[in-house]
């Protein structure tokens, strides 16, 4: 296997074991079936999915590195931080997303409250019906809940219109700190890599402050073609690559059939420009 821009790597996805809502295992059929050579499974706050992800990928002769998408604070704002190829049974790392994942619950319960003032009601109980690990409980879980309840049409119209800052159902919460995050992948023997930078509405100077303090920090990758890009942010996002000296990554973000824009394996590769995360991963790839 040629680790080099071409590679057809999915390097972000979800199972139930976050907000997904397959399995590991469907995932890696429906990886392989993609075209997929390389994976991983990065669920969020939680690696407890990586051993069956693992498992599943050697059964189906796909190459797999372990993943995660750790939940940052970083000035007030919520940014993803995904995490390649570091050691899955790491007791720091662990331990990390263990006090990230904490307080969801709490978190859901006052989001529940917050949207029984506008009416609707029994939307946590609602909420867990849809959730496949009780410690992971996120806004997606209840956007599926407001749309088989009727509430909203799609998930898209759910974030629109509740749980996202100024709407019903919205509660700030503390997630991890940057420095923190960026250092449990990397002293486990992971790359830590931006995720979907387009998505965060940062202004030019926050985005240069959240990129060199992530690189301060010891962070090397960005992704530059996920499924939360346009086109034109593909190229963006190359540049940026470049000009930080940061490694490319790609992946899906693939949640669920129905949900998902794209799926695994269906984006375009990088550019050849870039120098791809797995080409430093190489020893660090599961066959
Ligand atoms: P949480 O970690 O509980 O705050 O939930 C965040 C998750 O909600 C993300 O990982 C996405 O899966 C989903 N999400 C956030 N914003 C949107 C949106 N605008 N449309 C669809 N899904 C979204
Ligand atoms: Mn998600
Ligand atoms: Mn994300
Ligand atoms: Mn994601």
């Amino acid at each position: 296997m040629e680790l080099d821009a071409q590679l057809n790597a999915d390097l972000h996805c979800h199972s139930v074991v976050s907000d997904g809502t397959l399995t590991p295992e469907a995932l890696a059929a429906r990886a392989k079936a993609g075209g997929v050579q390389l994976w991983s499974l990065t669920d969020h706050d939680e690696i407890g999915g990586q051993q069956r992800a693992l498992e599943a990928a050697r059964a189906q002769g796909l190459a797999y590195l372990t993943g995660t998408e750790i939940s940052v604070t970083f000035a007030g704002r919520v940014v993803h931080i995904v995490g390649l190829g570091f050691d899955h049974e790491s007791p720091e790392m662990l331990e990390g997303l263990r006090t990230t994942r904490g307080g969801r619950e709490a978190r859901a319960r006052e989001m529940a409250a917050s949207l029984a003032g506008v009416g609707i009601e029994g939307a946590f109980e609602g909420a867990l019906q849809y959730v496949g690990n009780p410690d992971l409980i996120s806004r997606t879980h209840f956007a599926r809940f407001l749309v088989d309840a009727g509430h909203c049409a799609d998930v898209p119209e759910v974030f629109r219109r509740y749980l996202t800052e100024g709407k019903p159902g919205f509660v700030p919460h503390k997630w991890a700190a940057l420095k923190d995050a960026v250092g449990w992948i990397t002293r486990a023997g992971g790359i830590a890599v931006i995720a979907h930078p387009g998505r965060y509405d940062f202004t030019p100077t926050e985005e240069y402050a959240l990129i060199t303090e992530f690189i301060g920090h010891g962070g090397r990758g960005i992704e530059v073609v996920t499924g939360s890009h346009t086109a034109a942010e593909f190229a963006e996002y190359t540049d940026t690559a470049l000009e930080f000296g940061l490694l490319a990554s790609r992946g899906s973000d693939f949640h669920c059939p129905e949900e998902s824009r794209v799926d695994l394996g269906a984006l375009p590769p990088l550019a050849s420009r870039l120098t791809p995360v797995w080409a430093e991963l190489a020893d660090r790839i599961h066959h």
